[in-house]
């Protein structure tokens, strides 16, 4: 099992039912190997967010053996595919999130936990013009928490 399950505020396709990962690999045109495949039924059995380094430590109480170069080159791809949506929080670790749909996060600043924001929780009453000719393709919103003081 997977450490850190988390509260979820909104659905994504993941959390909808058991799911064939070797399908899902295969539709995107990737080559199955066993490594692939378990590093994908990880991540995509349920709504999570994970590093690669959680992703490594639950494959290797798993009994397998997997490289760390092996975990990230994997779980790049799956992100290339767009199976996996990668967040970067720090600029140093980056985490693996199931869940594909646009929405916002919640960062617990003293556990790491990420937790998803829904769409529709969120309103922007103002946001800047964008420069001329462009236009805004997406906005990615951390919400960091702390304990109250
Ligand atoms: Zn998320």
């Amino acid at each position: 099992m997977v450490a850190n399950p988390e509260v979820l505020l909104s659905q994504s396709p993941a959390a909808q039912g058991p799911i064939d990962a070797a399908a899902r690999l295969q539709a995107c045109g990737i080559r199955v190997t066993a490594q692939r495949l378990q590093i994908a039924q990880l991540l995509l059995t349920a709504p999570q967010h994970l590093s690669a380094d959680q992703v490594a430590e639950a494959l290797q109480r798993a009994g397998m053996r997997v490289s760390k170069a092996t975990v990230y080159n994997t779980l790049n791809l799956l992100a290339a595919h767009g199976l996996v949506h990668q967040l970067s929080l720090d600029g140093q670790r980056s985490w693996y999130d199931s869940n594909v749909q646009a929405h916002y996060h919640f960062h617990d600043e003293t556990s790491g936990a990420l937790i998803d924001v829904a769409l529709p929780e969120v309103q922007f009453s103002k946001l800047p013009t964008p420069p001329p000719g462009m236009e805004v393709a997406g906005i990615d919103m951390v919400i960091r928490l702390r304990p109250q003081a």
